[in-house]
């Protein structure tokens, strides 16, 4: 995973994470969000970086190289992830992370203003 964050600014990250959760998707997770161990750096369309928490479970399947068994949708606009089984997907994606322009919520967010314009 692409890092370019300094090591001392990524000290004072990992020495922000008590009591924060993973922010990267469990909503298939019977436990829900776990610990933050970590962070993924990312880079949003509108430019800013953002450092998502994640926990070692999803640490885990991102640091897996090859033999992954999920693929981890982001979406640029907002920061929203997805976990998809891989062997359940029908669509083949060149890399584990696959970055999105939209999420479903991001698409209701603009239709909601594009009907505000209307009005
Ligand atoms: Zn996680
Ligand atoms: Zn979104």
């Amino acid at each position: 995973m692409e890092n370019n964050i300094k090591p001392e600014e990524k000290f004072n990250l990992l020495a922000d994470l008590d009591g924060i959760k993973c922010e990267l998707d469990h909503s298939g997770d019977p436990e829900g969000s776990r610990p933050a161990v970590n962070y993924m750096m990312l880079q949003l369309v509108s430019g800013e970086m953002v450092a998502l928490p994640i926990c070692k479970y999803c640490e885990y399947e991102l640091s897996r190289g090859e033999d992954f068994e999920w693929y981890l949708l982001v979406c640029i606009k907002c920061s929203a992830t997805k976990w998809l089984y891989k062997a359940n997907c029908k669509n083949d994606y060149p890399e584990q992370v696959h970055f999105i322009k939209s999420c479903p919520e991001c698409d209701f967010r603009y239709m909601h203003l594009e009907t505000d314009k209307i009005q």
